[in-house]
């Protein structure tokens, strides 16, 4: 093969530029021309694109976002659009395309392959973390440091008035953010939509807890993570509710979007070398339609519909130290 595209798509990630100049860095390596399409599917569809050769890439690492931009492209589902995306790698002689996203990014990979017969490899760009086929995927780390961050900050607040306070996290639906987050900071409670898939959280319970802990422990905070559409209303709706029927001081807060911003992590940074130059090196291997990947240390490739055919599940350890072992009030509601 002698020259590759790449795209960033759908919900942007720390780590996507990091991803980008180690694509463009491996492909200078190995001898590879690399044209980028800018703003996801959408450039691709409308042919709009720019060659990127190192020095273009050399200083994006620690910076969020993506230089060469990302977009969602609900017309990408249609045949007809998919059509005229393989016209415009026909045209540019793209032998390979690295789709650097999540989820839906791979499906719209996928549906590519059905019209345009070049090499396609995936990298797992999202903060989500939801990918089968990695351990982690670009992006997740910050977005944990970020949050756990927002919840030391919460945390001061909180128990200077013994307030109970909720912080709505990202991770669509799944709760890996949550999990990580609520380990990272002390939370007394994590509501996750693996959990909630279980056994919904009622109210009633949820005050339970809350005045099971401050007996417990007298004077203090109780902190919750929610993780996004979980609850109905969301973090909002959830502190009014307890607020009036219950009189419990309570504050949301929604991080939202300040979860994807800032510094990339050093490990997203250096996850995002190992996927990016991995992924070249799959293309140059002759292998399509798979995710570069890292498991246990180790590049691995899963092909592509597996990473969101196949759940991945919450590490259930983690799952147990903080529901059990770290929980003040005991399994048969004991305090
Ligand atoms: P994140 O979950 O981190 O936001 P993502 O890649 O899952 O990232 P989506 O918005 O779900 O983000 O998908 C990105 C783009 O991929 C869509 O806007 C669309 O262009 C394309 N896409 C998604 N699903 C499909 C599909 N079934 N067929 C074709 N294209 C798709």
């Amino acid at each position: 093969i002698k020259k590759i595209a790449v795209l960033t798509s759908g919900g942007d990630a720390p780590g996507m530029n990091a991803a980008l100049r180690a694509v463009v860095l491996a492909a200078e390596h190995y001898g590879l021309q690399v044209l980028a399409f800018r703003h996801g599917y959408k450039g691709l569809l409308e042919n709009d694109a720019v060659p990127l050769v190192a020095q273009d890439v050399l200083h994006i690492l620690q910076y969020s976002g993506t230089i060469i931009k990302s977009a969602r492209c609900p017309e990408f589902k249609t045949d007809e659009a998919a059509k005229k995306a393989a016209e415009n790698l026909q045209n540019n002689d793209i032998d390979a395309l690295v789709v650097i996203g999540g989820d839906g990014s791979f499906r719209g990979a996928e549906h590519l392959s059905h019209h345009w017969n070049g090499q396609i490899i995936g990298v797992p760009g999202t903060i989500d973390n939801d990918l089968y086929g990695t351990d982690a995927t670009i992006g997740f780390a910050t977005a944990v440091s970020i949050a756990m961050d927002a919840l030391d900050k919460i945390r001061d607040t909180a128990e200077a008035m013994d307030r109970v306070f909720i912080v709505e996290v990202m991770g669509r639906e799944a709760g890996f953010i949550g999990l990580s987050s609520t380990m990272a900071s002390g939370a007394e409670r994590m509501i996750l939509p693996e959990l909630q898939r279980e056994k919904p959280l009622t109210i009633a319970a949820l005050v339970k807890h809350i005045e099971r802990v401050k007996k417990v422990r007298g004077e203090s905070s109780y902190v919750m993570v929610l993780s996004e559409h979980q609850w109905p209303g969301g973090a909002v709706a959830l502190a009014e509710q307890l607020e009036a029927e219950y009189h419990l001081p309570c504050r949301p807060c929604l991080l939202g979007h300040i979860q994807r911003g800032g510094s990339p992590a050093a490990a997203d940074r250096i996850l995002a070398a190992q996927l990016g130059v991995y992924a070249i090196e799959l293309a140059l291997q002759g292998e399509t339609l798979v995710m570069s990947g890292i498991q246990g240390n180790k590049a691995v490739a899963t092909p592509l519909p597996d990473t969101w055919q196949i759940d991945k599940p919450l590490d259930p350890n983690l799952v147990h130290i903080q529901h059990r072992v770290f929980n003040p009030v005991k399994k048969n509601g004991d305090a």
